[in-house]
């Protein structure tokens, strides 16, 4: 009887802190990684583990309500399912921009149809870099010129 009331007790919490994680997503407004998403959900519940995140991530994804992306081929992000859209991913500062593609909805349909295949998941995942980053790289490099150009007058 007394481990049932703990089991029941304890898949009380960990419903809590799911409901918590996907919240926390939600607000964020998606793409955190699941080290962001551990601080966010620690200043609420400080006894929360990480593991406990990466569990709940891979159950959300397995239930559909989160997607899992590898944006920069270390991290993971993960935002709440929504409308399928892409990103355009900063290599400079990491800052990831949505967009919405018609052609991919396109492609979808037509590749499926041509395959027999339902096409349940199309991303596009561009990179570069955003106008902030350019102008940086464009800033330091003028330096370095002009650097160097003093450099020769001397
Ligand atoms: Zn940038
Ligand atoms: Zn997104």
């Amino acid at each position: 009887m007394a481990t049932d009331i703990i089991n029941v007790e304890s898949r009380k919490r960990i419903t809590a802190q799911r409901q918590m994680l996907l919240e926390l997503l939600r607000e964020a407004d998606g793409h955190l990684d699941a080290d962001e998403l551990y601080q966010r959900a620690r200043q609420k519940q400080p006894s929360l583990s990480l593991s406990t995140v990466y569990r709940s991530m891979k159950l959300f994804k397995e239930l559909g309500l989160v997607e899992e992306h590898q944006f920069d081929g270390t991290r993971r992000h993960y935002e709440p399912k929504q409308g399928s859209h892409h990103h355009l991913v900063c290599l400079g500062c990491g800052r990831i921009i949505e967009f919405s593609c018609p052609t991919t909805e396109k492609l979808k349909a037509r590749i499926g149809r041509e395959e027999g295949f339902e096409v349940t998941e199309a991303e596009v995942r561009l990179a570069g870099y955003c106008p902030d980053c350019r102008q940086r790289l464009l800033d330091s490099r003028t330096d370095a010129e002009s650097e160097q150009e003093t450099g020769e007058r001397r």
